[in-house]
């Protein structure tokens, strides 16, 4: 069965956020209690004075080796035969275990509901034929998503303050030859 996954340009993106609203406007991401299923964030690295930030846009990478999955006690994350990752939240008990091991700060606890929840991929619009709703608004191309056959060989694996490519398998790649130099 075809996966997904997403292909992020660090050199396209403008930090517009456009992603981050259009996310919490179609999933209706409660908004005041800071939990943001996709931000939009600034890595740095390098040594001072020799110092680079870079644009990355991160949500749930839906990886092939969900640690969030591993260790969530209450069994309420599983893994769609089409990869993507779902929490389940009548069974979520709000332990954290899921953020604590995920790299990438996916999972948040929503402090309202003691419940944790991330990007879903969207898949409600996946299944009506549309893309996500984050990818479909990016106005330069910085955030695609497709389907992951054709988005591995589009970029590499990792990027300035991105973990654990080799370990979760995240379904993303990063156009390297326009990172900022
Ligand atoms: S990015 Fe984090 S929350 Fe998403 S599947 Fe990977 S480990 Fe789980
Ligand atoms: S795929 Fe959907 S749920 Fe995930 S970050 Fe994008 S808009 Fe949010
Ligand atoms: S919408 Fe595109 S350009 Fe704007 S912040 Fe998100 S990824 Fe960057």
């Amino acid at each position: 069965m075809k996966s997904y996954g997403w292909l992020f340009d660090p050199k396209r993106c403008i930090e517009c956020s456009a992603c981050e609203a259009a996310c919490k406007q179609w999933n209706q991401v409660e908004t005041g209690v800071n939990v943001r299923w996709r931000r939009v964030l600034r890595q740095e690295s390098g040594t001072f004075p020799v110092v680079q930030t870079t644009a990355v846009s991160m949500a749930c990478n839906h990886c092939e080796n969900a640690f969030c999955q591993k260790v969530c006690p209450a069994r309420a994350i599983w893994r769609r035969d089409d990869g993507i990752v779902l929490i389940d939240a009548e069974r979520c008990v709000g332990c954290g275990q899921c953020y604590v091991f995920c790299p990438y700060g996916a999972p948040q606890l929503n402090p309202t509901t003691r419940k944790t929840t991330k990007c879903t991929m969207c898949f409600d619009r996946i299944e009506q034929g549309l893309q996500p709703a984050c990818a479909t608004v990016c106005p330069t191309g910085a955030l695609q998503w497709g389907e992951w056959d054709e988005i591995q060989g589009k970029g590499v694996d990792r990027m300035p303050g991105f973990h654990f490519p080799r370990q979760m398998q995240p379904h993303v790649r990063f156009v390297k030859e326009t990172w900022r130099s």
